[in-house]
């Protein structure tokens, strides 16, 4: 690590900007909007930074650079296009011990502007020390998305009630799990509502009933199909508040990987037919853990209620007053759909589309097939690997055309995704030669003939 990252209070305080041009604008209006007392010197400056400097009680010295106008100053900035006279501001501040940037000029530096992430009061500071200003401004870019607008107002709130806080709660290791639970939880998530009032009723709520520190939670989080990129915010940053992370074989090890590094992991995988851990027993367990006061986190492949029997897991806690939150998730159908690039919907050919388990709960797909007759629906089956057979050909006769176009797609949204077309009458035929390995999605109808045209995901760009 080359510069070392503080946040300096400069309020109030003396600080010298050599330059009056574009670049040194934009730094004035920094300087001034963490309040600092500025003087700019140069010989010219513009309307719109003497305007600036007008309306913050700054000043503009219009003069040349001498080393005196340093004295009293506790930092300064050098933004002349003269490199002569950078380098003297860099020399004469050096010399004095004071901290000095010359913008554009690492070598000149003895501190540096992070690229911030404002949420005042909450800054976040990002810096490469001066190698790669372009990752920085990518990375700046991502981080402005991921952090919601309102955790300035969350940070203030904080702020507002930590002595209340501090008074209540004067141990610090549970005075830390109070705050985390505040944050995380339903106060937090008033604040970030806009709702302060009720949000600060609950805090105060929650520090007379001592009880609740020591109460546990669920979240159920829809993990998408795979790829971690592919979660909600929400469910990633659930995920790494998480003591106890269950998860089975359809989550993707990346995003197991990103509960926090002490978190306790427990795989409850199923296989099809054999379940590792009867499901009676993942409910129980998320209950007993929850009683033990544990944040406990229940990863769900796709999204928790489509095909996850998310509501049996929660049933058992909302039967003991046990506080959860189900978090929604990308769906096998939606993410097979869009990256084997099959709308499940378009103008022309469906107008509504179907979810339909590919095998039930005796293993029969025992559905109303004659439903399933209109050719402007899409239906898409989960789980129909081994039934595929069964479900060709009831759909045959049941009204659909043996020509009727079907997809597979195999390990949807993986590096190793594959999409099988065919026809109803031809698809048997296809899935034995080609042995697809689970997950696989099936698809139905018309929208299938536009997978060669829109397919995208794991082609080559034809330049490459
Ligand atoms: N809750 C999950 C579905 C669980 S049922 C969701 O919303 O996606 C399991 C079935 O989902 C699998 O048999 C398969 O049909 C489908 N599935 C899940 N992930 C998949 C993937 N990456 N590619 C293809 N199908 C997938």
């Amino acid at each position: 690590m080359d510069f070392l990252p503080v946040s300096l209070r400069v309020r109030d305080a003396r600080v010298l900007l050599v330059g009056a041009g574009q670049v040194a604008t934009r730094k004035a209006r920094l300087l001034l909007r963490a309040g600092a007392r500025l003087t700019v010197v140069a010989p010219r400056c513009s309307e719109e930074l003497q305007a600036l400097l007008n309306d913050s009680g700054g000043s503009w010295q219009r003069e040349s650079y001498r080393a005196s106008q340093l004295d009293g100053a506790i930092l300064v900035v050098a933004a002349t296009p003269l490199r002569e006279v950078n380098e003297q501001v860099y020399r004469d501040a050096s010399a004095r011990q004071l901290p000095v940037n010359v913008v554009d000029a690492p070598d000149l530096c003895t501190f540096i502007f992070p690229a911030i992430v404002e949420r005042t009061p909450l800054t976040i500071a990002i810096s490469s020390g001066g190698s790669s200003p372009v990752l920085v401004r990518l990375l700046r870019r991502k981080i402005e998305a991921m952090v919601p607008a309102a955790y300035g107002s969350l940070a203030l709130f904080a702020g507002r009630l930590r002595d209340v806080v501090k008074n209540a709660i004067p141990a610090q290791e549970p005075r830390r799990l109070f705050w985390e639970q505040v944050i995380e939880g339903a106060a937090g998530e008033l604040v970030l509502a806009g709702e302060e009032q009720r949000a600060e009723t609950r805090l105060r709520q929650q520090l007379e009933d001592t009880d609740a520190l020591h109460r546990g939670e669920v979240y159920l989080l829809g993990a998408g199909p795979g790829d971690p990129d592919l979660m909600t915010f929400k469910a990633q940053r659930l995920l790494q508040s998480a003591d106890v992370v269950l998860y089975d074989r359809l989550v993707a090890p990346g995003i197991v990987e990103m509960a926090r590094r002490d978190a306790q992991r427990i795989y409850v995988g199923k296989a099809r037919s054999a379940h590792a851990v009867p499901q009676q027993e993942i409910n129980q367990m998320l209950l007993s853990l929850a009683q033990q006061g544990k944040r406990v986190v229940r990863l769900k492949g796709g999204d928790p209620f489509v095909f996850g029997r998310g509501g049996e897991e929660i049933e058992l806690l909302a039967q003991h007053g046990i506080p959860f939150q189900v978090i929604p998730g990308i769906t096998a159908a939606n993410a097979a759909a869009c990256y084997a690039g099959i709308p499940l919907t378009h103008r022309d050919y469906a107008q509504s589309v179907r979810f339909v388990a590919g095998h039930l709960k005796d293993d029969t797909p025992g559905h109303a097939w004659a439903d399933f007759h209109s050719e402007t629906e899409t239906l898409v089956f989960y789980m129909g690997l081994v039934g595929l057979p069964v479900i060709c050909e009831q759909l045959q006769r049941h009204g659909r055309a043996p020509q009727t176009p079907i997809a597979l797609v195999e390990r949807a949204t993986s590096p190793a995704q594959r999409v099988l077309t065919g026809t109803l009458a031809t698809m048997v035929d296809i899935v034995h030669r080609e042995q697809p390995r689970a997950p696989t999605l099936i698809i139905v109808g018309d929208v299938v003939r536009l997978h060669s045209r829109l397919a995208w995901f794991g082609k080559r760009l034809p330049a490459d």
